[in-house]
């Protein structure tokens, strides 16, 4: 993450921040939100004020005010770690200055692991961001419907095969959304070449867009959830939706050069001239709840659970800071979520998008900044 640097070319982690509109009680109606927060989406940048004499600046990859629609979220954050770009794309990004010239043929689609991660504190719409299916108003879906209408739109041979798996983190436990009775999986790591495989896992292959529609119901009717004081639906697990591509690399993409040269995930099937089989993982990870434990006022079990989120979420944050270093070491054993997300930090060329969410809350929104600023100030 770079923020002093806007043109730097470091696109390993680019990091964006989403505000969500008002909900009906967050404040009282005369709470003047600019008062604390100012948006410049032009300049990437957030100034957020403490008091009257002192405001602090943060600079992300990707601002969007609380009138972004999740199309344009879609588009300038995970779409990009998606899709091979055409030049559509590519002229329609620069008109919006989203365009990264990393990413072209650093995607899913192209053979690279890419994981897109929501952080923010419960209620600030990180659910909403990644996860909203838009049955009834398809304007609403978040990033995992529209990342899988985009990786079903470019899946077209029949020897393709795109398939997901729906797992839950909770209290260093995975759990599997697709069938809870699973509840032994483990996580296995090839020491060789730090591929991560879940065994237990339910590895389901997607039929179409309406079939994934019915696995995300499944998997989110089965998500955990505990109230707490700060809102009586948190979440308090983490989501993780593993889509697992694999598709041919022949035909356009190949012949325009997009194939990208040593490429350790290529798989060159035997015989000349044999197609290239490309494999990738696309993660997308929906954190639990990034609140302090005494702010959400957890007492006993509820103790213990919000330790082990904050175990995650601080050992995650190592290894976003070591990534963002190019740092050698990554922390990744510190935890389950990083030991889960292993294959999507090691790669050099692999992307990562995060975004934070802020709402309106409390002050709860200052820590959470903070937490964004240590990332930026890298
Ligand atoms: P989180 O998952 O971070 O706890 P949610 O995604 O559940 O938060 O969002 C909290 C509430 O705010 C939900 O009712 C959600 O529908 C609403 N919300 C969040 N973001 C938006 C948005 N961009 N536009 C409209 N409503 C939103
Ligand atoms: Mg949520």
């Amino acid at each position: 993450v770079s923020v002093d640097d806007a043109d730097s070319d470091s696109g390993r982690v680019r990091v964006s921040i989403r505000l969500r509109p008002r909900n009906p009680g967050d404040l009282p109606s005369d709470a003047d939100f600019s008062d604390c927060v100012e948006l410049q989406p032009e300049m990437k940048r957030l100034k957020l004020r403490k008091n009257n004499w002192s405001s602090e600046c943060f600079r992300f990859d990707e601002v969007f005010s609380e009138t972004a629609s999740q199309k344009r979220v879609y588009e300038a954050v995970a779409k990009p770690v998606v899709e091979v770009l055409s030049l559509h794309h590519i002229l329609q990004a620069l008109t919006f200055q989203t365009f990264q010239k990393d990413y072209v043929g650093e995607s899913v689609l192209n053979g690279y692991n890419g994981t897109v991660m929501a952080y923010g504190q419960t209620g600030t719409g990180k659910t909403y961001t990644v996860g909203h299916l838009g049955r009834d108003d398809p304007s609403e879906r978040g990033i995992m419907v529209r990342a899988m209408e985009d990786i079903m739109a470019s899946v077209t041979s029949t020897s393709d095969i795109v398939s997901v798996s729906y797992l839950q983190l909770y209290l260093e436990s995975i759990q599997d959304m697709l069938s809870p009775e699973k509840n032994n999986i483990t996580i296995i790591e090839d020491p060789r070449t730090g591929e991560v495989s879940l065994v237990g896992a339910e590895v389901v292959k997607v039929l179409d867009l309406d079939h994934f529609l019915q696995l995300l119901q499944v998997g989110e009717a089965n998500r955990h959830a505990t109230n707490t004081k700060l809102n009586t639906e948190s979440s308090r697990s983490h989501a993780i939706l593993m889509v697992y591509v694999q598709r041919s690399a022949k035909g356009k993409e190949q012949n325009e050069g997009f194939v990208p040269q040593n490429n350790t995930r290529v798989n060159l099937s035997s015989g000349t001239g044999a197609p290239k089989i490309l494999k990738s993982k696309f993660l997308i990870v929906d954190l639990a709840g990034s609140e302090r434990i005494d702010k959400s006022g957890s007492e006993g079990h509820m103790l213990e659970e919000a330790k082990f989120i904050n175990l995650s979420l601080t050992s995650l944050g190592k290894c976003i800071n070591a990534l963002a270093e190019n740092s050698p070491h990554i922390p990744i054993r510190d935890s389950k979520l990083t030991r889960l997300l292993r294959d999507s930090f090691g790669e050099e060329d692999d992307c990562i998008c995060i975004a934070f969410s802020i709402g309106w809350e409390d002050n709860e929104k200052l820590w959470t900044m903070k937490v964004c600023g240590k990332l930026n100030e890298i």
